[in-house]
């Protein structure tokens, strides 16, 4: 629907849902660049998805303890909120330390609280425990951490496993600003799996163009229809999530008969540029012929708009190009046919290549890092 009405309609229907009687949480959707909305939820839908959220720890008899709450907290985001909720509901003591605390301040607390578990963006998670003045003896009483905000790509994963194995990393929750919670990972769900809340959530799997459900068990884009109560009701809400829901009996291990889903990512991340559409998998696709297995997480296009046009930066995490490599990556993108029709586009002013930590690459202030951000006139950090 956002598509086809240019966001009028949920614009209206964010509108109305300030306007209901008995308030609400009010906070802002989507909008990485820039595109905010806000919307309003009850507080009976806000007390109604914690005990949704807290699916993920199911009916372990060995919870966590002491949990740290690494998420933002505040800046219209209901993340913070919504994990301290669940933290409550199951029992354990939870920490709100949120995400600006300081690395190092955040590590001295995990130890002298003994903190087993980690509410956090994976993005937070990698400066964490990759922070060079962190030692390994402060984290070691972590044994869970769970992320939400954002994907946790499989560079991290393998990095975490290969050099904390006694930490477990799963996601909090399968969620949405808009739609509440989605799914839910048991422990015995790999990653990019979750249990779909039927009992909360319609999800229905369709073909992007026609809209029409594919078959059973097949991939497509995910429109939600939450089935809680709120102050307005969203209907097939096109979330840009694609995936499938596996067919047949879930017979997991776990014991739930929730269906189980798999999130397999974005739709598609795309910017406006030069009036023409440029997606993360075009530029992925060119940089592959110079770095193959460059992963999407590695990558990340600065967007500075000036009056006179558009001067794009492109960040390659360091690890993944050799130290003078710029130059050479340049020349190539002006020499591939694809690349060099992008940068002639009207108002694209040119494009520099930089080298740079991950962990440096601009991040919104939900904590993400997003393919495509949009910078003003300020250069990346260094
Ligand atoms: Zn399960």
């Amino acid at each position: 629907m956002e598509d086809a009405q240019g966001g009028l309609l949920f614009t209206h229907l964010g509108e109305a849902s300030h306007r209901a009687a008995g308030g609400g949480l009010t906070l802002t959707s989507g909008g990485s660049t820039g595109n905010c909305k806000h919307i309003t939820h009850s507080w009976a839908f806000n007390d109604s998805i914690v005990p949704l959220g807290a699916r993920v720890f199911g009916a372990t008899d060995d919870p966590p303890r002491v949990v740290i709450n690494c998420l933002t907290p505040g800046e219209m985001q209901g993340a913070f909120q919504y994990a301290a909720g669940i933290v409550r509901h199951i029992g354990a003591r939870l920490l709100p330390a949120g995400a600006l605390m300081g690395i190092q301040r955040i590590a001295r607390l995990i130890h002298s609280q003994a903190v087993d578990a980690l509410i956090c963006t994976p993005s937070f998670a990698a400066a964490l425990f990759n922070h060079a003045d962190v030692d390994e003896a402060q984290l070691s009483s972590l044994r869970w951490l769970y992320y939400i905000g954002e994907p946790c790509h499989q560079p991290l994963r393998e990095q975490l496993a290969r050099d904390w194995p006694a930490l477990s990393i799963r996601s909090l929750g399968y969620s949405s600003t808009e739609t509440g919670p989605i799914g839910f990972q048991c422990a015995h769900l790999e990653h990019g799996f979750y249990h779909l809340h039927a009992d909360a959530m319609l999800l229905e799997v369709v073909d992007p163009v026609s809209l029409r459900a594919v078959a059973d068990g097949e991939t497509g884009e995910f429109l939600l229809t939450p089935l809680l109560p709120d102050q307005v009701p969203l209907l097939r809400y096109r979330i840009g999530d694609r995936g499938r829901i596996l067919g047949g009996q879930s017979d997991c291990a776990c014991g739930s008969a929730l269906p189980i889903l798999e999130l397999q990512g974005r739709v598609e991340t795309s910017i406006k540029l030069g009036g023409a559409i440029i997606t993360q998998r075009q530029v992925l696709c060119i940089l592959a012929k110079a770095l193959p297995e460059l992963h999407a997480s590695h990558v990340q296009v600065q967007i500075d708009r000036q009056a006179n046009g558009a001067h794009l930066q492109l960040l390659i995490a360091q690890e993944r190009l050799p130290a003078g490599a710029e130059r050479v990556i340049e020349e190539a993108l002006h020499n591939e046919a694809q690349a060099n029709a992008l940068l002639g586009l009207p108002g694209v002013l040119g494009l520099q290549v930089r080298r740079l930590a991950r962990g440096d690459f601009e991040t919104t202030v939900a904590g993400k890092t997003p393919f495509f951000v949009e910078v003003r006139g300020a250069p990346a950090k260094s």
